[in-house]
C-alpha cells in the first residue's frame, strides 16, 4: 500500500500549480495551493498515507455526507419525502430546479438538499453543529477536531445565495426552522477542519457495511450504507460525477476545500486533498490521484 501511494504521489506531483483555490470567501482564498496528501484506511482500521495527510483542511461539502447520515439515523425513510435521490446536472448552488420541483431538492449533496437536511437536524438537536462535530470526532477517533469560526463567519457574511434557496424552500413549506439559524449551523459544519487521515478513518463505516471500527458501533445498517454509497456515486462530485464514475468508478464526495473522500465498498475508505480546484470545483490533484489509483489497481465498483 505504501509503495502504491508513493507512485500515485509521483504521478500527480508535476501537476502542483494547476487549478485555483476556492475564492468565494477570503478565508479559503488564502490557503496555500501547493499541498497534497492522501490516506487510505483498510477495514481493520489501519491507515497508510503519503504527503500532508495530517494537515487539517476545511471539509466544506464533505460535511453534507455526515449531516445526511445523522438525519438518516433519526428520520429513516421519511427523510426522502423532503429531498430526492437524483443527480442534478446543475451547479451545486443552483436555484432553478427548486422552482420546477416545488421546493424538493434533487439530492442531499447539492446545497439546497443539504440545507433541507440541516433543517431536519435543526429540529432535532439543541446545537446541530456541535452534534456533527462530536459525530465526526467519534467516527475518526480524534477529539481535537473543531470548526473554524473565521471560515464559518466568512461564509455567513456571503450567505445570500444559500439564504435565497432556504427561503424559497420555506415558501414551498419544505423548511421548518428559522433560515438564519439553519444557515449558521450549516456553515459551521462546512467549516469543520479534518485531515486526510481523519477523513479516511471517518469514512470507514461506508466501506464496512455501516460498522465503524473506531467507535465500535453500527452507524448505518447494510441497506442504508448501500443507499449512501449509491448517492455518492451518482451525485458526490458536483457536475463531474459522470466523469468521475467513468474514470474512477468509486462512490465519492468532494468539497471546495480541495478534499475528496472515496469508498471501495467492502475494502477501504480513503481521502485525498489538494486545495487547487478545477472549473467544476473539484481538486485537480485529488481527481488525478484517484484516476492514477484506478489505473494502477482497478478498484472500480462497475
Ligand atoms: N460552504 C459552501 C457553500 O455552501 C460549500 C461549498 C462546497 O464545498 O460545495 O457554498
Amino acid at each position: 500500500m505504501q509503495s502504491l501511494l508513493n507512485e500515485i504521489y509521483n504521478d500527480v506531483k508535476p501537476m502542483l500549480g494547476q487549478g485555483k483555490v476556492a475564492g468565494y470567501i477570503p478565508a479559503l482564498a488564502s490557503v496555500d495551493p501547493a499541498q497534497f496528501g492522501i490516506a487510505i484506511c483498510d477495514n481493520a482500521g489501519e491507515v497508510t498515507s503519503v504527503g500532508e495527510a495530517d494537515t487539517p483542511f476545511s471539509i466544506q461539502s464533505i460535511s453534507k455526507l455526515f449531516n445526511l447520515v445523522m438525519a438518516m439515523n433519526h428520520y429513516g425513510e421519511g427523510l426522502w419525502d423532503r429531498v430526492g435521490c437524483e443527480p442534478s446536472g446543475l451547479p451545486f448552488n443552483s436555484l432553478v430546479q427548486l422552482e420546477y420541483e416545488s421546493g424538493i431538492p434533487r439530492n442531499p449533496f447539492i446545497n439546497a438538499g443539504a440545507l433541507v437536511v440541516s433543517d431536519m437536524n435543526e429540529s432535532r438537536f439543541a446545537s446541530p453543529h456541535l452534534a456533527m462535530r462530536d459525530f465526526v470526532r467519534r467516527l475518526s477517533a480524534n477529539d481535537s477536531i473543531f470548526s473554524n469560526s473565521d471560515v464559518a463567519d466568512s461564509e455567513y457574511e456571503h450567505r445570500s445565495r444559500n439564504a435565497a434557496m432556504a427561503y424559497l424552500m420555506k415558501a414551498y413549506h419544505n423548511f421548518d426552522n428559522e433560515v438564519e439559524d439553519v444557515l449558521h449551523n450549516y456553515f459551521y459544519n462546512c467549516a469543520v477542519e479534518m485531515s486526510c487521515k481523519d477523513l479516511a478513518r471517518s469514512m470507514n463505516f461506508l466501506a464496512n457495511r455501516g460498522h465503524c471500527v473506531f467507535s465500535a458501533s453500527d452507524v448505518l445498517n447494510k441497506d442504508e450504507t448501500r443507499q449512501v454509497n449509491a448517492l455518492l456515486a451518482t451525485s458526490g462530485l458536483y457536475d463531474e460525477a459522470g466523469r468521475f464514475a467513468f474514470k474512477v468508478g468509486l462512490p465519492g464526495k468532494s468539497g471546495v476545500g480541495g478534499g475528496i473522500v472515496a469508498v471501495v465498498p467492502g475494502r477501504f475508505s480513503l481521502c485525498v486533498w489538494s486545495p487547487a480546484l478545477n472549473e467544476m470545483g473539484n481538486s485537480v490533484l485529488g481527481v488525478a490521484a484517484l484516476e492514477s489509483l484506478t489505473r494502477r489497481i482497478n478498484w472500480s465498483v462497475y
